[in-house]
C-alpha cells in the first residue's frame, strides 16, 4: 500500500542554523546513499538512531551542496513506522531545496501535508487522537496548551477512549448474544443490568464532553478585541497588558494588510488579541477604520473589552458603540480612575445598566492600577471559573468533540430503548452506532475520507 517512498523539508523555510529534510519510505536508505557521502563511517547505514557526519553531493556535477548531519532510523522504530532518513542540513533554503531536488530525482516522491503522520497512523504507531495531539503541539501557544498536547500525545485521551470502547463492545456482545440464543438465559443480560452499564458509559462520555468546552479554549485561546471611543485609553491599556503578558506575536497572511495578532498568556490561557496594529496606527478604530470594521472584529471576537473613561463620563460615542455589543461576551473597563477625586458611582451605573451581564472593572491603564484585577475578570469569564486539570484526559479537538455528542445521542437512544422494552435488535442498532461514532475519535471505526481530511490539516513534512 505504501510502497513509494516520500520526502520534504520538515523544518519552516527561513534562515535557521539547521533545517531538517526528511525521507521515510522502502527506499529511504537506498535514495540516501545517492546524496550523502560520510566523511568517516564508510558504513553509515549501520550507524542507525545516531547522527553521522558528512556531505550532501550532486552526483551528476560532482558537487558538494552541503555539510550534514544525517540520521538513519529503520522501521518499525520510526517516526512513521517506515525507515526514515534525515538530513540536517544548514537552515537556508538553498541547501534545503537543492538537496529535496537531488532526493527527489533519486526517486522520492515529495510528501504531501501531513503524509508521514499519516503514515504513521497507517502503520499503527500513532492512533488519530495522538496524531492530532502532534498539531495541537506545533500550534500550541502557551504552556498550557502544549501540555494538553503533550497529555493527548503521550496517548491518555486515546486510553480513555479505548476503554469506552472496550465496555460498549463488551455490551453489544451481551445484546447480539441475547438475540442470537433468545431461548437460552443469557448470563448477565437483563434490562436492569443493561441499564446500569448503560448509564456508567454515559457517565464517562459526559465527563469528556464537559472537559472539551475549557480545553478548546486553553488550546485555540480567546479571540478578544478592544473597543473604545477616541482617547479612552484603548491603546494604553494594551501596552500595559503586552508589557506583562505577551506571549506571541503572528502575523494572519492573506489579510491585505497582514492582520497582527498578539498572543497574552494570562494564567495559561492564550488571549489572541485581534487587529492590535490597527488599534496602535489608527488610534480611534470607529472613526478612522470605520464602523463596519468595529463590528466585523467585534463579530470575530469571542471577548470585547469595552474602555470608557470614567472621568470625561458616556457619551453618544460610547452609546454608539455599546449598541454594537449587545449579545456579545465581554467587559467593561473603566479607564482613567486616578483623575477620579471622588468615587465613580454614576458612570458605573450608567454602564451597568445598558450591558447587564457584562462586569465591570475599574482601571487605570496610566497608573497601572487594576491590571490584575482585569486579568482574573477576563480569565474568570472566559473559563467560568474552570481550572486546567492538571493530568487529567481533556478533549480539546473539535471533531473529537462532536463525535462525543453524536456518541451521546446514540447511547441515549439506546438506554430509551432499554427502558421502554424495546428488543435486543433494536438496542444493538445504536449500541453499534454508539460503538462506530467513538471509535472515529481514536481511529478504531473510521473511513479513509475521514484520515485524508485530518491529516491535510498539517504542514508539509509533518
Ligand atoms: P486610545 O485613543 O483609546 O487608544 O487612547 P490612548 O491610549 O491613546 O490614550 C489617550 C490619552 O489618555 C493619552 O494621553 C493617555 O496618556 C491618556 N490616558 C490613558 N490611560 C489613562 C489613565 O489611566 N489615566 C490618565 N490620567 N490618562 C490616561
Amino acid at each position: 500500500m505504501l510502497d513509494d517512498t516520500i520526502a520534504a523539508i520538515s523544518t519552516p523555510l527561513g534562515e535557521g542554523a539547521i533545517g531538517i529534510v526528511r525521507i521515510s519510505g522502502p527506499q529511504a536508505i537506498a535514495i540516501a546513499e545517492t546524496v550523502f557521502v560520510p566523511a568517516v563511517n564508510k558504513f553509515w547505514q549501520k550507524q542507525t538512531y545516531k547522527l553521522v557526519y558528512g556531505h550532501v553531493f550532486d552526483q551528476t556535477t560532482g558537487k558538494i551542496i552541503d555539510e550534514v548531519l544525517l540520521g538513519n532510523m529503520p522501521g518499525p522504530y520510526s517516526y512513521t513506522g517506515e525507515d526514515v532518513v534525515e538530513i540536517n542540513c544548514h537552515g537556508g533554503p538553498a541547501p534545503l531545496r537543492k538537496t529535496l531536488e537531488l532526493i527527489c530525482r533519486a526517486g522520492a516522491r515529495p510528501a504531501e501535508a501531513g503524509e508521514f503522520s499519516k503514515r504513521a497512523f497507517l502503520n499503527g504507531r500513532l492512533d488519530l487522537t495522538r496524531a492530532e495531539a502532534v498539531i495541537d503541539m506545533i500550534r500550541a501557544a502557551t504552556e498550557d496548551a502544549l501540555q494538553l498536547a503533550v497529555n493527548q500525545l503521550s496517548g491518555r485521551l486515546s486510553r480513555a477512549i479505548d476503554d469506552i470502547l472496550n465496555e460498549l463492545l463488551a455490551i453489544v456482545a451481551l445484546v447480539e448474544a441475547a438475540i442470537d440464543f433468545p431461548e437460552d438465559e443469557v448470563e448477565d443480560y437483563s434490562p436492569a443490568q443493561m441499564a446500569i452499564r448503560l448509564t456508567a458509559v454515559i457517565a464517562k462520555v459526559r465527563e469528556l464532553i464537559a472537559g472539551a468546552e475549557i480545553g478548546k479554549v486553553y488550546r485555540e485561546g480567546i479571540k478578544t478585541v478592544i473597543v473604545g471611543k477616541p482617547n479612552v485609553g484603548k491603546s494604553s491599556l494594551l501596552n500595559v497588558l503586552l508589557r506583562e503578558k505577551r506571549a506571541i506575536v503572528t502575523a494572519v497572511p492573506g489579510t491585505t494588510r497582514d492582520i497582527i495578532e498578539e498572543v497574552l498568556n494570562l494564567g495559561g490561557l492564550p488571549v489572541v488579541l485581534i487587529d492590535t496594529a490597527g488599534i496602535r496606527d489608527a488610534g480611534d478604530e470607529v472613526e478612522k477604520l470605520g464602523v463596519a470594521r468595529t463590528l466585523a472584529m467585534i463579530d470575530q471576537a469571542g471577548l470585547v473589552l469595552m474602555v470608557a473613561d470614567a472621568w470625561a463620563g458616556l457619551d453618544a460615542g460610547d452609546e454608539e458603540i455599546i449598541a454594537l455589543l449587545q449579545n456579545k461576551r465581554g467587559i467593561l473597563v473603566l479607564n482613567k480612575i486616578d483623575l477620579l477625586q471622588d468615587g465613580l458611582g454614576q458612570v458605573k451605573n450608567e454602564l451597568a445598566q445598558k450591558l447587564p451581564a457584562w462586569p465591570v472593572v475599574e482601571i487605570s491603564a496610566l497608573q497601572e492600577q487594576g491590571i490584575k484585577e482585569l486579568e482574573a475578570a477576563i480569565v474568570d469569564l472566559v473559563t467560568g471559573g474552570l481550572a486546567l486539570p492538571a493530568d487529567g484526559v481533556m478533549v480539546s479537538n473539535v471533531r473529537h468533540k462532536n463525535l462525543l455528542f453524536k456518541a451521546l445521542e446514540h447511547l441515549t437512544e439506546a438506554q430509551e430503548a432499554v427502558g421502554t422494552g424495546l428488543t435486543p435488535e433494536l438496542v444493538a442498532v445504536d449500541l453499534r452506532a454508539a460503538w462506530e461514532t467513538v471509535g472515529e475519535i481514536n481511529g478504531r471505526a473510521v473511513t479513509e475520507d475521514i484520515v485524508d481530511k485530518i491529516f491535510a490539516d498539517f504542514c508539509i513534512g509533518k
